[in-house]
């Protein structure tokens, strides 16, 4: 099963710059804020260099002290309160961006083409929509307003050690080389770790929920222990890719605090031989000590968010290559003339050299009914999900009034053509916005014509709220035939002329299903029909037959016909009628 895209770095630096230009304002507001704060962390240091310079010189006076303490006091309240609005409004900005970029991925995931989806297994999508989000989270909402905090603290502590002595401040960079190649070498090690991290919990949340969605085929089949050797397979391929990175960070964060280590020591020995010498004061020497002491905290931070920010851009990555997959449908495009569907020459193949429909040619007029029939595995889904237009095929046509289905707009598409199957999603929502899916302009009057279509009114009438009335898991329940009837009468609002009929009524316990019979066919009044038939009488009231056997047509013409034939058909029939057949 292919994985959907992973955006590459290109892709993400520039979705990353947008997000940044969409809000410089606030974040140089930000910044500011925290510069402010950190200047203000910058006295105590001095503060004391100057205290300890007047100490050794015996210049010492109570005023000093009492000036001294009383700046060290107010600049300590500063930077509290300067400190607390800078994070507060890091925090607003940290929620915003990741509203934003969460809203951007639900649109991506949303337009995704449903093959795509199909094709990536729901495992991929569920884990970025769990897993990454979750990382982009922790990285947009803490690493990166850190990151960013310690940046500015480092570059202003580091300006406020040469201001003060930039002869001084010369030993401070010996840590550079260290911290800078540790990091380098981590990262290059570092980074694919953690992309196959993400990718193996994405395998793992895929396995897990495909087992559980699959939980009734895992006990028929017997899969269970295949499963569990499967599971237990990518739990031990997550365990040894985080112990892959678990090992780099052991290896790099104690050369990075040796380099701090060695920055304090080597300032502290030349900052004290150039005081002893004259070069500079006592003050000068202890405020560029404390500060390569202090310099060590932010300059940590920075480092230690990097695994952070590593994270939060391999699922960025993840999350940005969703919005990657286009669809390769256009949103324009010209209007059929006419009604007639057109199929020529179509192959199909789910995996190449493996073609599952062959050469199939086949017109179908406005307004017939053709019933598709066929052993299972013939490809009469596969040829339904082509004639809807789901999927293009892979040589051939399918073209209706001479547009070729696959040239059109989904919106255009749909109100051409439509399929029906007998799965049913009722979303969280009202009754009426679970139809104006449809068509979302749509008018109250038209919702309620369309659900008096589909003999849907009693029903609905007779919930508390009507139309307005909550339905899905947290609301009020429907049975399937219901479900199925407001998936009917979102057909009637999209109004397509052309219907495939995929098992419509398969799952529905047959009372039930006549009384759906009955609203589908107020439905099927005056539109072209293609019913993909699994129950032959649908076969014997359709206009044509079509006999799908192995990929190909066999066999094509009306009942009547194909019976008089006595091949495919005729036997098929002829079993069918004497297994006693359900009710003809
Ligand atoms: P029918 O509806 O007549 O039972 P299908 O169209 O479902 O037949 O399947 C036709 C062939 O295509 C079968 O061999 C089936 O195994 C294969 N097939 C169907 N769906 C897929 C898929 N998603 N991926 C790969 N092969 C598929």
């Amino acid at each position: 099963m292919s994985q959907l895209p992973i955006a590459n770095s290109k892709l993400v630096r520039s979705h990353a710059r947008t997000l940044i230009r969409q809000h410089r304002p606030e974040l140089l507001r930000m910044l500011s804020l925290y510069a402010v704060a950190a200047v203000m962390a910058l006295i105590p240091a001095w503060v004391i260099g100057e205290i300890t310079g007047l100490a050794t010189s015996h210049k010492l006076t109570s005023q000093r002290i009492d000036l001294y303490v009383g700046l060290l006091f107010t600049s300590s309240l500063a930077y509290a309160g300067l400190s607390f609005l800078a994070r507060r409004r890091s925090y607003i900005l940290g929620e915003k961006v990741f509203a934003q970029l969460r809203e951007e991925f639900l649109a991506s995931v949303l337009a995704l083409p449903l093959i795509e989806v199909e094709r990536a297994g729901t495992g991929d999508l569920l884990s970025r929509t769990t897993n990454d989000i979750e990382a982009m989270s922790r990285t947009v909402r803490f690493a990166v307003p850190e990151w960013l905090v310690a940046l500015v603290q480092t570059i202003l502590t580091f300006i406020a050690m040469i201001l003060v002595s930039p002869l001084a401040a010369v030993a401070s960079l010996v840590s550079i080389p260290f911290l800078y190649l540790s990091t380098r070498r981590y990262l290059h090690f570092a980074t694919p770790g953690y992309m196959r991290e993400r990718i193996s919990y994405a395998t793992l949340s895929g396995t897990v929920a495909e087992t559980a969605e699959g939980a009734r085929t895992v006990d028929a089949q017997r899969l269970a222990s295949r499963q569990e050797t499967r599971v237990n397979h990518n739990i031990r391929e997550s365990f040894y890719s985080e112990m892959y990175t678990l090992l780099m960070r052991l290896i790099w964060f104690p050369i990075v605090e040796s380099a701090f280590a060695l920055a304090v020591a080597a300032t502290l020995g030349w900052s004290g031989w150039l005081a002893l010498n004259h070069h500079i004061s006592i003050a000068a020497a202890t405020t560029v000590t404390l500060y390569v002491v202090q310099i060590n905290d932010p300059i940590d931070r920075i480092v230690s968010w990097l695994d952070e920010l590593q994270i939060g851009q391999t699922s960025l990555a993840r999350l940005v290559g969703v919005s990657a997959v286009h669809d390769d449908r256009p949103t324009e495009g010209v209007e059929p003339t006419n009604e007639t569907i057109t199929v020529s020459d179509v192959y199909y193949s789910y995996r190449s050299g493996h073609d599952v429909l062959r050469g199939i040619t086949l017109t179908i007029q406005p307004g017939e009914r053709l019933a598709i029939v066929g052993p299972t595995g013939a490809g009469k889904s596969t040829l339904g999900r082509l004639l809807a237009g789901i999927d293009a095929p892979r040589a051939g046509s399918i073209t209706v009034g001479d547009v070729a289905l696959s040239s059109m707009p989904l919106t255009m598409l749909r109100r051409h053509v439509a399929l029906v199957t007998q799965e049913h999603h009722i979303f969280i929502g009202t009754v009426g916005e679970n139809l104006a899916l449809a068509k979302p302009e749509a008018s109250d009057e038209e919702i309620l014509r369309a659900l008096d279509a589909v003999d849907a009114m009693e029903w609905v009438n007779a919930l508390p709220d009507g139309l307005l009335s909550q339905l899905g898991t947290t609301g009020f329940q429907l049975t399937p035939a219901q479900a199925q009837q407001l998936a009917l009468a979102r057909l009637v609002m999209t109004d397509p002329h052309t219907l495939v009929l995929d098992e419509a009524t398969a799952l529905i316990d047959p009372r039930a299903a006549r009384h759906l019979e009955h609203s589908l066919s107020a439905v099927l009044e005056g539109r072209t029909v293609i019913a993909i038939a699994h129950r032959l009488h649908t076969a014997h009231d359709a206009d044509r037959v079509c006999v799908l056997i192995d990929g190909r047509i066999a066999e094509l013409g009306t009942h009547e016909e194909l019976v008089a034939l006595h091949g495919e058909y005729a036997s098929l029939w002829r079993s069918w009628r004497s297994e006693g057949a359900d009710e003809v």
